[in-house]
């Protein structure tokens, strides 16, 4: 018996009945032999950890653009929080561990820069949501576009990560709630770094459901998710905890995510991001030669293509390039 199918022997002794195991994983889109070490999810994650994609998660936007401080979140950071949460729940939950932490750390992988503004700009000019390039970013962008060869489960729970998704596994659930858990937590934190908000700001019906601190509030979700899914086929929180949540991000949305002080950079950033696109769109032939040769293989549109390669940017390249376009530059002698 190989270490991966004591593994797996093991997965089927130990998990919770509801959990999504190895061994019985709908596969990959091509087939592929096994590893004699790592079960296919745990696979999965590092492949994901591997990638370019995911290395350019550290120079993103989570929510404050091109911060001067060095503790604000950033993409990879958020992700790695994402990662941390969900793999505490399915823990608990004996849920499977390994496929968490791939979808975790695959689910934003399709970012544009400058976070939501950027992914508005996309969506302005060509339909453009962030789920759905993450996982175009697995399946067709990575390794010259021959893709990661995830298995379905991963790429289901990537794909329906958002809000109004509805992943197939519990693992998948486990992520989705495990991203709102986090950004909430993290994004007060960040916002009162960055002097947007006081913590006795927020509402105290909310701060007593759901504790004062900001390290209260994450164990308070937490546990609320563990307890409330433990022994079933359902990943959900108490209804009191739920609708304290709810509130909670609906007062990030009013104070953080739309006030003018903290996004007023952002309009220059969507105007940034979409001059960029306009500019691809005229001049494909600036564009790195692999995407110039994916224009030319005509399986995708050419404004997919260029989305493609202005959602890949990182803050910092997609600034340098619009530098490079639109700036006029200093004579060198
Ligand atoms: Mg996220």
């Amino acid at each position: 018996m190989t270490i991966r199918e004591q593994l797996e022997e093991r997965e089927l002794e130990y998990l919770s009945p509801y959990v999504a195991r190895s061994k019985e994983s709908k596969g990959r889109e091509e087939e592929e032999a096994e590893c004699d070490i790592r079960p296919v999810f745990q696979r999965d994650r590092d492949r994901i950890l591997h990638c370019k994609a995911f290395r350019r998660l550290r120079q993103k936007t989570q929510v404050f653009l091109l911060p001067d401080g060095d503790h604000y979140r950033t993409r990879l950071t958020h992700t790695l929080e994402v990662s941390q949460n969900a793999r505490t729940i399915a823990k608990a939950l004996r849920l499977n561990e390994d496929l968490v932490e791939a979808i975790a750390l695959g689910h934003d992988l399709g970012h544009t820069p400058f976070g939501h503004a950027g992914e508005r700009a996309l969506n302005s000019v060509y339909h453009f949501e962030h789920n759905v390039q993450s996982l175009r970013v697995v399946e067709c962008l990575e390794r010259q576009g021959r893709g990661l060869n995830l298995t379905w489960e991963v790429r289901d729970g990537i794909l329906n990560h958002k809000t109004a998704g509805t992943p197939h596994t519990l693992e998948g659930r486990v992520v989705r709630l495990s991203d709102k858990i986090a950004y909430i937590n993290h994004d007060i934190d960040d916002a009162v770094r960055g002097g947007i908000l006081t913590e006795d700001r927020i509402p105290e019906e909310i701060r007593k459901i759901l504790g004062q601190s900001g390290k209260e509030r994450l164990d308070t979700m937490v546990h609320d998710v563990i307890v409330n899914s433990m022994d079933r086929p359902e990943i959900q929180m108490s209804d009191t905890v739920s609708k304290a949540m709810r509130d909670l991000r609906t007062f990030m949305f009013r104070n953080v995510y739309l006030n003018p002080e903290a996004k007023g950079e952002e309009k220059k950033a969507f105007h940034l991001v979409k001059q960029l696109y306009e500019y691809y769109i005229e001049h494909p032939e600036r564009m790195p030669e692999k995407y110039q040769l994916a224009i030319q293989a005509g399986e995708w549109e050419k404004e997919q293509i260029v989305c493609d390669f202005i959602a890949g940017m990182t803050d910092h390249y997609a600034v340098m390039k619009y530098e490079e376009i639109f700036v006029p530059q200093a004579w060198k002698n």
